[in-house]
């Protein structure tokens, strides 16, 4: 006997590098390349360093407040947490609770096989067909819950709010959770579909379109039985999961639309244009409505183009996984780090096909 029978093994979520230095580009893990809002940096500038000595308000009202108003729905409408990894990790364990198998794509975030692991949910992966589409008929089914991101990771393939509901109409008794976390970016968000499914949870965060991965800001948005429901489970859990400097530098980000509005325009643009640039070096990927672009190149190998662009400094993401490890997800950065990776690429396949 050994005390190991009784650990909770888990294999854990893998996240992007985080290399630090001067000279790296840094296309890997969806960060926004601009910096928050600058009236988000004064806000936490200004603090008063008294209010760290006391426990923050664990409701997080002032945020839920500025969330609930700029969706236009009511503050006991919206949930908040540390990023919207612990928004779905507490909305796994609330909502994932039946013997019945839960539902995602096969190729999607890879943390949600995580969660169902850590907390025991049993799950069936559906394939996306060869375009990366959802087949919305693999979810007609009994199941246990389902969850995906619209747009879709790492594709970046959005899918019509039709779609959804066609799913959510033959899922009336399970919780079905759409994670919106690149929906600033393009596409139709399933927002206006709560009225009508009292089962629909939405997740966002602040992470990517809001440049602050780094501060922790996730929140979801259901009826509200729903975020009661999920407030017990976080109340058991650890009241107080975001921080006063968090909670002060989200409620500054959500005032300030203008920026937001601004920041995230520059990154659509530079998508469609870094969309132009990839197909002329030989290219392809399926049309992306978030901030990064998954792409296969015609003769050379991602791993190889991968290895290449890393050992010039410039960091893109790799999966190896069966149905993608032909292509590289790349995050959009600004037109100058674009066009640095594409001067890269055009000298490594170019160098690639000499060599072959
Ligand atoms: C980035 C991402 C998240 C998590 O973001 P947080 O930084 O934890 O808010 C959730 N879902 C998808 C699909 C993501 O790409």
């Amino acid at each position: 006997m050994s005390y190991e029978e009784n650990v909770r093994r888990v294999i854990p979520y893998t996240p992007g590098e985080q290399p630090r230095g001067g000279n790296i580009i840094k296309l890997n893990t969806n960060e926004n390349p601009y910096p928050p809002s600058p009236k988000a940096e004064r806000a936490v500038r200004e603090l008063d360093a008294d209010i760290l000595r006391l426990y923050p308000d664990f409701a997080a009202s002032e945020l839920v407040r500025a969330i609930a108003s700029y969706h236009g729905v009511k503050e006991d409408q919206v949930f908040v947490g540390v990023g919207s990894d612990d928004v779905l990790a507490m909305a796994f364990l609330t909502f994932f609770n039946s013997d019945k198998p839960i539902l995602f794509p096969d190729i999607t975030y890879s943390f949600y096989d995580v969660w169902a692991q850590l907390w025991r949910i049993p799950y069936r992966t559906c394939p996306l067909d060869e375009a990366f589409f959802i087949r919305k008929e693999d979810y007609f089914c009994e199941n246990g819950g389902i969850i995906f991101p619209n747009p879709n990771a790492p594709t970046g393939v959005w899918q019509p709010v039709s779609m959804i509901e066609d799913i959510l109409q033959k899922n009336r008794d399970v919780t079905v959770i759409i994670d919106e976390a690149y929906i600033d970016f393009g596409g139709e968000s399933c927002l206006s579909l709560l009225a009508k499914y009292e089962n629909l949870l939405i997740t966002r965060t602040f992470s990517k379109s809001r440049s602050m991965a780094g501060v922790r800001i996730g929140y979801a948005i259901g009826n509200k039985d729903m975020i009661q429901y999920l407030n017990h489970v976080k109340f058991s859990f650890n009241s107080y999961t975001m921080n006063v400097p968090s909670l002060c530098l989200g409620v500054a980000s959500i005032e300030d639309d203008d920026y937001f509005v601004r920041m995230r325009d520059l990154v659509v643009a530079e998508r469609e244009r870094s969309k132009k640039e990839l197909t002329g070096l030989g290219f392809s990927f399926p049309d992306s409505m978030a901030n990064f672009i998954f792409a296969r190149h015609k003769t050379m190998q991602a791993s190889e183009i991968f290895k290449a662009l890393k050992e010039k400094g410039i960091y893109v993401r790799y999966f190896s996984g069966p149905r993608v490890r032909d292509y590289l997800r790349i995050t959009v950065g600004t037109r100058e780090q674009m066009d640095a990776l594409f001067a890269a690429l055009k000298q490594i396949l170019t160098e690639g096909s000499q060599g072959a």
